[in-house]
C-alpha cells in the first residue's frame, strides 16, 4: 500500500491494538451488542470529557442533526440558517424535514458562517441556525449565541470536525466544542477525529427537557417500553464502536497535539509561498485539524489537483461546489446566486493528507511535491 494516505487509520490501530482488541472483546463475551454497558460507560466519559450534562448516542452524525432539529417541534416551512460552504448533511436533514435551508456566506479567513450574514438572514420564520465548526475550529459561538438569544432561536453546532477543540469565551474561560449552544451533534465517522470502526455519532445537550425528547426521538418516540409519544427514529450507537470509542477517546488529546504538529511543520514549509494561503487560527478557539486545507490563489488549484493526482500525492476538495449551487438544493436557493466568498473557496481549496501518522520524513514528501508544481 501506498505510505502517504489522506487519513492512516491503520498505523494509527497498530498502536492501540492491545487496548482496542480487548475492549471489544469485553462485548463480545458478554454479547450486548445493542445498548449494553459499553455504550453506557463511553456516554459517561464523554460526558466528563465536553464537561456537558448530556451525551446521548446515535447512529451517525447525520441522524445527530435531524434528531437535533426534530426535537425543536418545527414547522414546515420554519427557516434555518446554515453555511453554504459545508458538507451536504447539515442541509440535507433540513430539507428533509420540511424546513427550509437558508444557506449564507462564509469568512475567508477560518471558512466559517458570518455572523454579519447571520444578522442579514434572519427574519420572522428564522428559528434555528446551524453553525458548522469547519475543519477543526469553532465557527464565532459567542457572537451567534448573543444574537440567537435575542430573537428567540435554538442553535445547533454541528461538530463533526471539531470534537476536542475548545472554545475561548471572551471573559477568559473556555469551554468544549458541542457542548455550548442548546444542543451538539457529532460524528464518529472513522476517519473524523473521534472516529470509530463503523458508523456512529452522538448529540449534545445541557438541557434537561431537551435530553429527554431526543433521547425519546432517538428511540422510537418511547417514553417507555411499547408507548410511543412522539414519531420518532431508530438510531443507536452499538456497544462494540462505543467499546472502540472508549479507547479513542483517551488518546483524543494527544491526537489533537499530532494533527497541530502536522500542520505547523505544513505551514512552515508554505508560509512565505506567494500563491499559497495556509490555514487561518482563529483567536476564540483551538484549531484540532480535522483537515490541513490550503487556498490557491493563482487559479491553478485544479491544475496542482491533478499533478498531485499523478505524482500519487493524495489530496482532496472540501468542498468543489457551493450548497446552493447542489441539484438538490436548487429549489431552496431562493434570490440567492451569488455568494462571494463560498464561491471563491470552492474554486481555491485543497486538503493535503492529514492524521494521527504523519511525520516530517512523509511530509517531505508531500511538500516537495507542492513546491515543485507551485514553484
Ligand atoms: C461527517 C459530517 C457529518 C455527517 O456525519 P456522518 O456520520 O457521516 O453522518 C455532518 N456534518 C459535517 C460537517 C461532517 O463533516
Amino acid at each position: 500500500m501506498n505510505q502517504l494516505q489522506m487519513v492512516d487509520l491503520g498505523n494509527q490501530y497498530q498502536k492501540i491494538k492491545s487496548e482496542i482488541n480487548q475492549s471489544i472483546q469485553q462485548v463480545l463475551d458478554t454479547t450486548s451488542f445493542i445498548n449494553g454497558e459499553a455504550v453506557k460507560r463511553f456516554e459517561e466519559e464523554l460526558e466528563a470529557y465536553l464537561a456537558v450534562k448530556y451525551v446521548i448516542p446515535c447512529a451517525n452524525g447525520t441522524d445527530a442533526l435531524q434528531i437535533a432539529l426534530m426535537a425543536l417541534d418545527l414547522k414546515p416551512g420554519d427557516e434555518v440558517i446554515v453555511p453554504a460552504f459545508t458538507y451536504v448533511a447539515t442541509a440535507e436533514v433540513i430539507a428533509l424535514l420540511g424546513l427550509v435551508p437558508v444557506m449564507i456566506d462564509v469568512y475567508d479567513d477560518d471558512f466559517n458562517i458570518s455572523v454579519e450574514e447571520i444578522k442579514q438572514a434572519i427574519g420572522p420564520k428564522t428559528k434555528a441556525i446551524v453553525p458548522v465548526h469547519l475543519f477543526g475550529q469553532c465557527a464565532h459561538l459567542e457572537a451567534i449565541m448573543k444574537i440567537a438569544n435575542e430573537h428567540g432561536i435554538a442553535v445547533i453546532e454541528d461538530n463533526a470536525q471539531a470534537i476536542g477543540s475548545d472554545y475561548y469565551w471572551s471573559n477568559g474561560t473556555k469551554s468544549k466544542s458541542g457542548a455550548i449552544a442548546h444542543i451538539g451533534c457529532t460524528s464518529f465517522f472513522p476517519s473524523k477525529n473521534l472516529g470509530c470502526y463503523g458508523d456512529g455519532g452522538a448529540i449534545f445537550t445541557n438541557d434537561d427537557q431537551l435530553a429527554q425528547k431526543i433521547t425519546m426521538i432517538a428511540n422510537h418516540g418511547q417514553s417507555k417500553r411499547y408507548y410511543h409519544d412522539v414519531v420518532g427514529v431508530n438510531s443507536r450507537l452499538d456497544s462494540i464502536q462505543a467499546a472502540v470509542l472508549s479507547i479513542k477517546l483517551k488518546h483524543l488529546d494527544e491526537y489533537a497535539s499530532a494533527r497541530v504538529a502536522a500542520a505547523d511543520y505544513y505551514d512552515q514549509a508554505f508560509n512565505n509561498i506567494n500563491s499559497i494561503i495556509t490555514p487561518f487560527r482563529n483567536k476564540h478557539s483551538s484549531h484540532v485539524f480535522h483537515q490541513y486545507t490550503l487556498r490557491i490563489t493563482d487559479g491553478r488549484r485544479d491544475a496542482l489537483k491533478e499533478y498531485l493526482d499523478l505524482k500519487k500525492i493524495p489530496c482532496a476538495i472540501y468542498y468543489p461546489v457551493p450548497l446552493y449551487e447542489q441539484k438538490a438544493f436548487v429549489a431552496y436557493r431562493g434570490q440567492v446566486t451569488h455568494l462571494p466568498i463560498t464561491d471563491q473557496l470552492c474554486k481555491e481549496v485543497i486538503s493535503l493528507p492529514m492524521h494521527t501518522e504523519l511525520n516530517p520524513s512523509l511530509q517531505n514528501i508531500i511538500i516537495s511535491e507542492v513546491l515543485n508544481f507551485i514553484n
